[in-house]
């Protein structure tokens, strides 16, 4: 029976009327990705680069980039990675790049927006992803994109920094979806990006204007709220519309209670840290693709997350 749970551990989860949802972890080190893979995980849906950069005194330069992220592929096995560029600022705050200080970090100048006046740091980041996906199943993601300027800015980047390497050509090029702005240009992104991935913790605290972590403020940062599921259903309709993938990489993608919403707003991959891999598919199989619609149809008609949470209840209830 452990050779059982082994198999069912490392199985793609299909809920019971056969929908496939993808299950992912979120690394933040090259060294996470064996336990990762133990777990249960079909591929690395977001590697938070900024912790190559964190705890040390200079930036990594592109080989030592390069290494890695070759290295995080080869530990997949021809699992799926994608690599998130360079997240700094906000709560990371990064001294020897000279960001901050700033009166409101989190508003400021972080994440792409940083790349984007750091040409040079971005572009190295961008070659050495070049160079490793050159024989590795590797996507490109970027994150805190608010406009479509921003993202066709960071995708003609990407495309030079890709020009050397014409067997990178494959790669997947797609956003984190974090900002409001982004949820409502979507349309216009899915015309562009191959893949959204939601960034459901920051995305809370943009749309609250609620800073995420401060405790004080934990009433106003639950993902679970309707005016949030009604973005992730607007999401998912523009990009399947345009033929695009949507996955979750935030904190909700790897709560067990939410998958029956998340299966029936039609997300298509779960990224999530690796503790919360083995419930989380073993919640999706339990789900019946119709059912969790006619769920969501109810969830989005709620008027708090409270209320959204006492439907997911009552189901799990029932379902015993
Ligand atoms: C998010 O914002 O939901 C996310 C996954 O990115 P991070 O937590 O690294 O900001
Ligand atoms: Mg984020």
């Amino acid at each position: 029976s452990r050779r059982l749970a082994h198999q069912l551990r490392a199985q793609a989860a299909l809920t019971r009327d056969g929908h496939r949802v993808e299950v992912a972890a979120n690394i933040g080190q090259v060294a996470e990705v064996p336990a990762a893979v133990e777990a249960g995980a079909e591929g690395v849906g977001l590697f938070r680069t900024e912790f190559l950069f964190l705890q040390r005194t200079s930036a990594p330069d592109e080989d030592e980039q390069y290494a890695a992220y070759r290295e995080a592929a080869r530990a997949l096995g021809g699992r799926p990675l994608i690599i998130r560029t360079l997240d700094i600022g906000g709560d990371k705050p990064l001294p020897y790049l000279g960001v901050g200080p700033e009166a409101n970090p989190f508003l400021g100048v972080r994440g792409l927006r940083f790349c984007l006046s750091n040409r040079e740091l971005f572009a190295s980041q961008l070659r050495a992803i070049a160079r490793a996906a050159v024989d590795a199943p590797i996507r490109v993601m970027f994150p805190m994109v608010a406009t479509l300027e921003e993202w066709r800015e960071a995708r003609a980047l990407w495309e030079e920094a890709a020009r050397p390497f014409p067997a990178a050509r494959h790669v997947e090029v797609g956003l984190m979806i974090e900002v409001p702005s982004a949820v409502l240009l979507v349309r216009h992104l899915a015309a562009e990006a191959h893949f959204f991935s939601l960034g459901t913790n920051d995305l809370t605290q943009y749309l609250f204007a609620a800073e995420r972590g401060n405790e004080q403020l934990a009433h106003l940062s639950d993902a679970l709220h309707p005016a949030l599921l009604q973005m992730v259903a607007r999401v998912t309709e523009e990009a399947h519309a345009q033929g695009r993938w949507v996955g979750i990489c935030g904190e909700l993608a790897g709560e067990a209670l939410a998958v029956p919403l998340l299966v029936g707003l039609g997300v298509n991959e779960l990224s999530m840290s690796v503790p919360s891999i083995a419930a989380v598919k073993q919640a999706l199989r339990a789900c019946h693709l119709g059912e969790c619609r006619a769920l969501v149809r109810q969830a989005l008609a709620c008027g708090s997350a409270a209320e959204v949470r006492r439907l997911l209840a009552g189901e799990a209830f029932e379902g015993i």
